[in-house]
């Protein structure tokens, strides 16, 4: 079956972690340091903390914050169920607000009539690597005192008026699960534009353990004292995958490259065939493309869909509103909140795309679907 996402692991990549394997340090050594100053670099120059998935960061990113009970957070539906569940896990209520239609991304205007005074997150998805609308969602934070949340699970290496991601909001979430643009098999990141939503990330993930000697409350101990402030889990990301994510994001251009590639390929291959519809880019971004996410029209998608994972064809769906999920439905969130997330849920397909897809394979899918829609 051929997937519709997956990692391309290099011999450079293989060599990078039998060396660390072979050195001095699994975890919590000089490749964490590394991988972290490389996200920073392309984040926009601000703070990286690596951590151990995308949940684990967007779980960070909610603690650091300090999201408690009584507070709200403002999401989009359009998501994998982290964005939201690593603020419901925290106590807060998630506040879901729809998507517009076309991109599938969070409507600043749907975000606006969500506003409250208990408002302490709006968090944004550049879904599909396609970023958001951060210049509109900026005030509105700002407006009620709110944190603006980026989850980029698919976009890093994107920009939004020539503005990298890690640079439009004020905390964003990395992930690098082996779908994703670039993997360390399990791994996620923090990138905070703020130094003491940083700082507060850094230890939370650290077990919550304070090494600063300025900062100790208890004095005057030996150099073995360390001493926890706040809660904190350990969410580190070793060695051994950060040695993968240094050797992967040597290659994060050429992805995005082969990525934009076949997201052209399929465009235009797509363009002339009745049912679909293929995806909408605005003029502002260079997105990085995770999902090449095709509409299927007139009610056809689960036939589509079926025809093509009976052809060999991995097709995915990208994704079921979140509130749909029996924890949020236990909640009492009712089907119909957002009806475009949903009309766009009940079309989309996901398909093939990954760096290392041929140009064949590419052919075979786009056939496939040619054939299905007669
Ligand atoms: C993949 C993903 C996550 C979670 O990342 P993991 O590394 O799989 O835990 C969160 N949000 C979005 C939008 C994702 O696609």
């Amino acid at each position: 079956m051929l997937p519709y996402g997956r990692q391309s692991i290099s011999e450079a990549d293989i060599e990078a972690v039998a060396q660390v394997l072979r050195g001095d340090w699994l975890t919590t050594g000089p490749a964490v340091d590394q991988f972290e100053e490389t996200i920073s670099k392309l984040a926009g120059n601000h703070p990286a903390v690596s951590c151990t998935s995308g949940t684990a960061a967007l779980h960070i990113a909610y603690a650091a914050i300090g999201v408690e009970p009584g507070d709200e957070v403002i999401t989009t539906p359009m998501t994998f169920v982290a964005t939201a569940s690593g603020a419901s896990i925290l106590g807060a209520k998630v506040v879901f607000a729809d998507v517009e239609l076309d991109t599938g991304l969070l409507d600043p205007a749907a975000v606006e009539a969500a506003l409250s005074p208990r408002t302490r997150v709006i968090a944004a998805v550049d879904y599909a690597g396609h970023p958001a609308d951060y210049d509109a969602f900026r005030p509105l934070a700002d407006s009620v005192g709110a944190v603006l949340l980026d989850d980029a699970a698919h976009s890093i290496g994107a920009t939004y008026h020539d503005r990298p991601v890690g640079d439009l909001a004020d905390l964003t979430t990395f992930s690098f699960f082996p779908t994703k643009m670039v993997t360390t098999a399990e791994g996620g990141a923090v990138v905070s534009r703020n130094a003491e939503l940083a700082q507060r990330a850094r230890e939370f993930h650290f077990i919550g353990l304070v090494r600063d000697p300025q900062r100790f409350r208890i004095p005057d101990q030996g150099a073995w004292h360390q001493e926890v402030h706040a809660f904190g889990l350990n969410y580190r990301l070793s060695d051994v995958a950060c040695a993968l994510g240094m050797s992967q994001l040597a290659r994060l251009a050429q992805f995005k490259a082969r990525r934009a590639e076949l997201t052209a390929r399929y465009n235009d291959a797509l363009k002339d065939i009745a049912g679909l519809r293929t995806p909408v880019q605005r003029s502002d971004v260079d997105p990085a493309w995770h999902l090449y996410p095709v509409r299927i029209l007139d009610g056809r998608r689960r036939e589509v869909f079926d025809k093509l994972r009976a052809a060999g064809i991995g097709v995915q769906v990208n994704y079921m509103p979140v509130y749909w999920h029996p924890v949020y439905q236990d909640l009492g969130y009712k089907q119909g909140m957002c009806p475009n997330a949903e009309q766009f849920f009940s079309e989309e397909i996901s398909l093939p795309l990954f760096p290392d897809l041929t140009n064949e394979q590419q052919d075979q899918v786009i056939d496939a679907l040619a054939e299905a829609l007669q």
